[in-house]
């Protein structure tokens, strides 16, 4: 027999889907969104419904924007000609977060990984070359995470643009191993950007 009724059963199921969120913490989150006053849940699912039908990709660098054009590629004052290439929208709120880097970004939603199946034309990387081709780009600043995904994705993109003639730079290991960059201090963020060396 179900220890709860149908519906509390689904929305422990659906909660529990979610990143890092086990069982117990699914429960927890389920009964207080009961005891929640209706107008709460109301904004919490109207939230998410909004997110998910506004949020689209930036068409320059791929950054997931509310605009067709994101803040930091619509602003002119950025350095255009400096592209840093991160794994997500979450590693380029934490560069945005330390507020020293000039540049724009380019996000690539994922790694290359074999053993996942994940191949170079299943991340962001045309839209890269394409901005490569079309724009005048002096420097590509490689800031993908350490892990074996991260230096092998590092490695693909400056085989494949460094015969154009672009500068491309990897930012340095002061980043610990597999450690996801949104979770670095913003010191050790910013050492890393400071002490990046050409590849
Ligand atoms: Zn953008």
């Amino acid at each position: 027999m179900d220890l709860y009724s149908g519906d509390i059963n689904l929305l422990i199921d659906e909660l529990s889907a979610l990143p890092g969120i086990g069982g117990k913490s699914a429960q927890r989150m389920a009964f207080h969104i009961l005891n929640l006053p209706h107008d709460r849940v109301k904004r919490l699912s109207d939230a998410i419904i909004r997110a998910k039908e506004n949020v689209k990709y930036c068409s320059e660098c791929c950054t997931l924007t509310d605009a067709d054009i994101c803040p930091v590629c619509a602003d002119a004052k950025r350095d255009h000609s400096q592209i840093m290439v991160v794994e997500s929208t979450q590693d380029m709120a934490a560069y945005e977060k330390v507020g020293r880097y000039e540049g724009v970004y380019h996000v690539l939603h994922g790694t290359i990984s074999p053993m996942n199946g994940i191949g170079p034309g299943d991340i962001r990387l045309k839209e890269l070359i394409k901005r490569l081709e079309d724009e005048d780009v002096e420097e590509v600043i490689i800031a993908t995470n350490s892990s074996l995904e991260g230096e092998t994705t590092a490695m693909y993109i400056s085989k494949l643009i460094k015969p154009a003639g672009i500068k491309v730079t990897r930012i340095a290991s002061g980043v610990p191993v597999g450690g996801d960059l949104e979770n670095i201090d913003e010191v050790t963020l910013l050492r890393a950007f400071e002490g990046r060396t050409e590849l």
